[in-house]
């Protein structure tokens, strides 16, 4: 991969992190995945939108302005040579002596690379299975922010469980899911959390709900239980990398039918047809 490190386009052996960057101390910086398709970027203004977000939640200014990132972006999408693939993107708050306060004088550290990623497509056709795992995070999950560790010991929890993905839920109200958000489908209405602190304001959630309110499938952005998750009719996760990706199983009991549903098929076909080709 080509890397986006010190103003540069580098090898990986170039790119010389510190051991003192806080990002590694403290996971205190910014992230973002960006997804593109026949080599081009695809919601760019979305994911700068929650960037810029985020950088301003965590009071990191950021090195650049929005149309010198998306130049940056493209030009990395252009040397992968990739045609459907994720541009990966991270700023820290720069390296410094451990300390818990900001650091005067250090600078941002950047790092971004694109890399060839498929659509994941035998997911979509097949679907996941979940299961429920407790959400330990902190208040702020609509920063997108490089402390991921409660969302790796949830998916590594479901990974060891038998399944591929971890429901989130706060004292029984559903939010999101590890590294995605989740949808029910119930009497014909679809469901999801609000894009509240609780979760990440997904991309992809953002597009999908436009997308079924568009074909007038009725939507509810409120919180639900996991009593109402076991009885939906359907569940699907969105995000970046899993697009619309059915749920065919939560807890080993099969969701409705055992395959993916009406709505989350339409809402796939729908989806795909916002593509770039
Ligand atoms: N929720 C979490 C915790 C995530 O890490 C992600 C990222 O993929 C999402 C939701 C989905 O967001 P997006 O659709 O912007 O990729």
């Amino acid at each position: 991969n080509v890397y986006w490190y010190g103003n540069r386009y580098v090898s990986q052996e170039e790119v010389l992190i510190s051991p003192e960057d806080r990002g590694y101390y403290f996971g205190d910086g910014a992230y973002e995945v960006f997804r593109f398709y026949s080599g081009r970027l695809y919601e760019t203004d979305a994911h700068l939108k929650r960037l810029w977000h985020t950088a301003a939640g965590l009071r990191l200014t950021l090195p650049f302005t929005e149309a010198e990132l998306t130049s940056r972006l493209e030009e990395l999408v252009r040397r992968s040579g990739a045609a459907d693939g994720n541009v990966y993107l991270q700023i820290t708050r720069g390296a410094a002596p451990r300390a818990h306060p900001f650091p005067k004088g250090a600078e941002p550290v950047v790092m971004a690379y694109a890399s060839s990623v498929d659509r994941p497509l035998a997911a979509m056709e097949t679907g996941i299975r979940a299961v429920a795992v407790e959400d330990i995070r902190w208040l702020r999950c609509d920063y997108k922010t490089l402390n991921l560790l409660p969302n790796v010991m949830a998916k590594q929890e479901a990974l060891d469980r038998g399944a591929d993905e971890a429901v989130l839920h706060r004292d029984g109200t559903v939010t999101e899911c590890s590294a995605s958000n989740l949808m029910i489908v119930k009497d014909g209405t679809v469901r999801t959390h609000p894009a509240n602190r609780f979760i990440l304001h997904g991309v992809t959630r953002a597009v999908v709900l436009r997308l079924a309110r568009a074909a007038e499938i009725p939507v509810l952005e409120q919180p639900f239980t996991l009593d109402e998750l076991a009885s939906a009719d359907e569940i699907f996760i969105t995000g970046t990398t899993v697009e619309v990706t059915p749920v065919v199983a939560l807890n080993g009991q099969a969701v409705g039918s055992g395959k993916p549903g009406p709505v989350t098929r339409r809402l796939q076909q729908q989806f795909a047809a916002t593509l770039p080709s």
